[in-house]
């Protein structure tokens, strides 16, 4: 593998070329925003860089949708004390001792109800399992609302999954009329969260990051980049 770059504007976009034995071209921008390009063994180096070229507001694109959803995660303790996030709302986490587990919002604070409040593992996860009961109410609530404004252009009410991703907010399973959603989200207010669920719901009617997908979103949500800049400042 050999290092290349090309530029974009003002912008240098760097990649790793791999070059083997293929019939085309491809792209791809990893998660982690590296470019990796896999070229066939005939291709000139040359010919690599102009079709690379010719791609580049794509991959402009491509990287910055990656940027938007990439959390970022500080080590967690999950004592009293530490700060933690709900719906864009900041909130101390008090951890004590009851029979009972019970994970309860009160004023500023998350009070997580533990049989062994000395057990960091165990008050991890039974936080998450409040975040995950509390993001499947909301996020089916909000997809309702998007879907509201998408069942006129043909989209069909997806199935929605809940899971924790490392590098992304959410994804589509345009197949199987499925959307992805990160458990983090949930730490973020609920317009950021919108604009995810409609992100991912507009991929129902176009797969990939194209000017349609970009144009249709913007017309279902016409603000959805002030969104986007909000949700980059999310801290999970
Ligand atoms: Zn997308």
């Amino acid at each position: 593998m050999t290092s290349h770059a090309v530029a974009f504007g003002q912008k240098r976009i760097p990649f790793l070329l791999d070059q083997k034995p293929r019939k085309s071209l491809k792209i791809s921008v990893m998660p982690d925003l590296s470019v990796a390009v896999s070229a066939p063994r005939s291709y000139s180096l040359d010919k690599v860089l102009s079709k690379v070229q010719r791609r580049a507001s794509w991959i402009v694109r491509q990287i910055d949708y990656f940027k938007g959803f990439m959390p970022k995660q500080p080590p967690r303790q999950y004592v009293s004390g530490e700060t933690h996030y709900y719906y864009g709302r900041q909130y101390r986490l008090k951890v004590a001792r009851a029979n009972r587990h019970e994970i309860k919002l009160k004023g500023k604070y998350i009070f997580v109800h533990s049989s062994r409040p000395e057990s960091k593992p165990r008050t991890k996860r039974l936080l998450y399992g409040w975040y995950r009961d509390r993001a499947k109410q909301m996020y089916s609530a909000i997809a309702r609302r998007c879907f509201e404004r998408l069942e006129k252009y043909g989209i069909k009410m997806p199935a929605i999954d809940i899971k924790t991703m490392r590098s992304r907010w959410g994804s589509c399973v345009h197949k199987k009329n499925k959307i992805c959603l990160n458990t983090e989200l949930i730490k973020a207010p609920s317009h950021c969260i919108e604009y995810v669920i409609m992100h991912e719901m507009c991929h129902l009617k176009y797969p990939s990051h194209t000017k349609q997908f970009y144009n249709f979103l913007s017309l279902v949500m016409p603000d959805w980049q002030k969104r986007k800049t909000r949700l980059e400042k999310v801290v999970l």
